[in-house]
Order: C-alpha cells, then structure tokens, then sequence
C-alpha cells in the first residue's frame, strides 16, 4: 500500500524540486545570454570561499559576486539556528541526489546500506577535505576546487559535453559516480563529500534543534529509521544530535503514533514541525532581505557598458559571456583591431558571440576568454596579469595611441537623421551613435552615475529632465 505523504514532506519536496529546477534553468540561460549568473555565483560555499580571499586581499573572487556572500550568510545563520535544514530543504545538488536515490528504490525495490563501520570512518571524510579545500582556496585566492566539483560539472553540461570534458573532466566523473552511487546509497555525497555538508553539520553542533524521542510511547516499528535518508538511527536515540541529521523531519511526519513521540524542539522547547519550516524559509527570505538593504543581493557582473559609463573598467571584468560588440565598444577599441589581435575570423565568430563560443565557432580548440583580455592588455599598452602567467607588461607608447574609430567624449558625432527616443536607453543610444556610454551622458548633460540600461522615458521624473530637452541636447 502506498504510504500518505504528509504536507509538510510536500511541501518540502516542492521546494527542493524549485530549487533544482531553478538552478538548472540559470545554468542553461548562463550558457546563452549575458547578464545570467553562473553556477559558480549560486553555490554558497563560493561565499566562504570568496570570504576568504576578501579578508586575505581585499578583494572578491573571479566569477563570483556579492550576493554569493549573502547566500553564505543565509547559510550559517540557518546552520546556526536549524542545523542542516539547508541540506534538508533547499539544496539543489541534494534534490539531485534525492531524484537518483527514488530512481534507485524504484529499479532495485531495497535499500542498501555501507557497512556501519565503513560508513563511520566515510562520514568524517568530508571534514579533512573542507579543511584542504579551504586552505587551497587561501594561499590560490581562487576556486581552486571549481575543475573537481560535481555541481560544477552540473552546471555546464548544457555547453556540452565537450566543453564539460575539457573544463570540469573530474568534476563530471565525480557527477557520474555519485549519481550511480546515489540510486544504491542515499545522498552519498551528503554524507561523505560534501565541504558545505560539513560547515552545516559544524555549525548543527550548536544545539539549538533537535528532534526528541519519547520512549514510553514508542511502539519501535522503525519507521523513522527506514525514511531517513541519512542512515541516522532515530529509533535507538532519546535526542537526536546526529551531525549528519538534515532537519528533514521525514522521521517526525512519518511516525505513526499519533502522541508525538517524535517532536522538534527549539532550545530544549518542543515547537510544531511546521514552526521549523516557518523558521527556516523567515530566515532565509531574511538574509536576502539585509543583502538586498546593503545592496549586496548581486548574482551577475555589471555590464562592460555600465562599467565603462562609471569609470570603473578593467580588463579582469572581461567574462566568458561577454560579446566581442561590447568589448570593443566598451574599451573603446575598433572591432577589426580586437579581432586580430586575437586571431579569430569575424566571419566565423560574428561580434555578437560569447567569448566563450569561439573555441566552438572557429574550431579553436581549448581557446580562452583569457585571450581576448590578453589582446586587450596589448592594444591599449595595459598591464594584466594572465591567467596563464602570460605577464602583459604596461606599454606607454600603445597607451598614448589614438583609438582612431571609436568616438571619444570630444567627437562624439551625431548623424543629422539620428532620432533620439524615449524608449532608447543610454546604452541603446551609445551602440547607435558607436560611442561610448559615457559620452552620450556627458553629452546630454545627465550626471555620471545615470543607469545606462533605463528607457530614458522612465528616467525622467528621477533626474529632472524632458524628451524635448534630450533631443535638442543630442542635436547640438
Ligand atoms: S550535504 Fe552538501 S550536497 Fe548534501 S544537501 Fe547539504 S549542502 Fe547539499
Ligand atoms: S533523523 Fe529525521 S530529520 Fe534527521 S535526517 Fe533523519 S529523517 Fe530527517
């Protein structure tokens, strides 16, 4: 007979099944529009690990942005209060694990189980392995674990398997094996790999939830111990302070007395299960909230465009996702210029590609955006450090040069049929003119922190201007 799942696992299996779902769609769109995070700047072990070079250097990692660090925060303050509940109730990779471990019990009709002493010894794997990642992370300032992390691998297989293979060779064999393993073994990987698992089971060691068996009422079918995930022994334990327990509450909402023999408790008080749930989403959406106030709540890079047109342009924020267009035009340097330099046929890799399509376009195999920021360095004498040591000191002379076809502040010329309209924002206007950002707000007498991506229509009121003023601004 099949077994009624309560409304509380419901809505926990929704849950997991959106986050799933959401961090595949982003990966996927990653792949091909600007502006998506990537799978890097949604996972918060990268806020540690970004935390971590911030505090060492002052600076955040490549690939990762601020809201990474928000998401950690969530993290801790959960871990803090709810233990694993993260674990139980919102992680993707566990959802994916969870969608291979109910493939596994409708193939094989069992559940296997590593041998008890084995699995103890496995269990503390994933402590030494987070300490190692995290002192790799420190002394390399960089996602030194990115090219081995299943997630990772994950996240990039709609590049193709090609692209995974040379990227991420071990993190997609990681993938590959913990997916398998995952049908035998439920969240094998929760249990013995995973960094952010142990941070969580850490920070559980605060005994703030904990669920409480009362003996006198219970009836030892064992039930709570066959629906747990975790191979935590719930029906031996008076307390269950496992640090592998992931608040999942599968046990509470599965056993069948109805006298609470299962409960929750809060700092030693017993609280609804519902009440952990209500907890665990406030804090969450909480978390978001103050980053949102501090105006860290930032997955994606700023445009090429929005950082040139506020001056704060480098050649680091080059990114895989950009387009040869917008490095051109945000720099400043002449499309046909960049493209030699790099080496690639604009016939084949057309300036509105990805730098990280050229490799696939021009059947350059194993090609970088490194090159292109590479090429950059070079064209305006900048110094940049490569990513593969390829050292591109400051050049004065190439520094001095005239930047001939792109329109300076100064030269900014406007064809006598260009019509200037409210929909157009300043980006829009900037491409149509082949100017700079920057040179269209100066020209239309606008302050420089002017958002570049707004229809100047809906800007109005803000900044205090009318279309018939732009227009005749434009025209002078
Ligand atoms: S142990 Fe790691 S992979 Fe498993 S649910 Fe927790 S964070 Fe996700
Ligand atoms: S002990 Fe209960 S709450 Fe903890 S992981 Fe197992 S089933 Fe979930």
């Amino acid at each position: 007979m099949a077994t009624r799942v309560s409304s509380i696992q419901i809505v926990r299996r929704i849950t997991l099944g959106i986050s799933l779902a959401c961090v595949t769609v982003l990966a996927f769109l990653h792949q091909r529009l600007q502006g998506i995070p990537s799978i890097d700047a949604i996972d918060p072990f990268g806020g540690l690990e970004t935390l971590l070079k911030f505090i060492a250097g002052g600076d955040l990692m490549k690939r990762l942005e601020p809201g990474t660090i928000v998401l950690f925060g969530a993290i801790v303050a959960l871990g803090i209060v709810l233990s694993r509940f993260f674990c139980g109730w919102f992680c993707a990779f566990g959802a994916l694990q969870g969608v291979f471990g109910w493939i596994g019990k409708k193939l094989f009709r069992r559940r296997f189980a590593v041998p008890r002493r084995l699995d103890a010894i496995l269990r503390w794997v994933k402590y030494p392995l987070l300490a190692a990642i995290l002192y790799f992370t420190w002394r390399a300032g960089d996602l030194v674990i990115r090219p081995y992390d299943p997630m990772a691998a994950y996240g990039h297989l709609s590049a193709g398997l090609t692209a995974v293979w040379a990227e991420f060779a071990v993190g997609l064999v990681l993938l590959i094996v913990i997916l398998a393993l995952s049908m035998l073994y439920e969240r094998a990987f929760c249990k013995y790999l995973c960094p952010l698992g142990a941070v969580n089971a850490i920070l559980g060691r605060i005994p703030v939830l904990r669920i409480k068996r009362e003996a006198s009422t219970c009836i030892s079918c064992s039930k709570c111990d066959r629906v747990c995930s975790m191979n935590v022994e719930v029906s031996e334990a008076k307390v269950i302070d496992s640090a592998e327990c992931i608040a999942c509450m599968e046990c509470v909402t599965a056993c069948p007395t109805k006298k609470r023999t299962l409960s929750a408790t809060l700092g030693g008080k017993a609280v609804k299960t519902v009440t952990i749930v209500v907890i665990g989403f406030a804090i969450y959406i909480g978390a978001a909230l103050v980053g949102q106030g501090l105006g860290m709540l930032r997955f994606a890079p700023k445009s090429l465009i929005e950082q040139a047109s506020v001056g704060t342009l480098k050649i680091e924020d080059i990114k895989g996702s950009s387009t040869y267009e917008t490095v051109a035009t945000s720099f400043g340097i002449e499309l046909e210029r960049l493209y030699r330099e790099v080496g690639v046929d604009a016939k084949k890799v057309p300036p509105e590609s990805m730098l990280k399509d050229t490799g696939k376009l021009a059947g350059i195999p194993g090609f970088e955006a490194d090159a292109v920021r590479v090429a950059v360095a070079k064209i305006l004498g900048l110094p940049y450090a490569g990513e593969k040591g390829n050292l591109i000191p400051a050049d004065p002379a190439a520094a001095a040069a005239p930047k001939p076809a792109v329109k300076t502040e100064a030269s900014l010329v406007v064809p006598a049929d260009f019509a200037l309209e409210g929909t157009m924002s300043i980006d829009e206007v900037a491409k149509a003119l082949k100017a700079s950002p920057g040179a269209v707000i100066k020209k239309l007498g606008l302050p420089k922190d002017f958002p570049p991506d707004k229809p100047l229509r809906d800007m109005r009121d803000r900044f205090g201007y009318t279309m018939p003023d732009l227009k005749s601004k434009i025209k002078e």
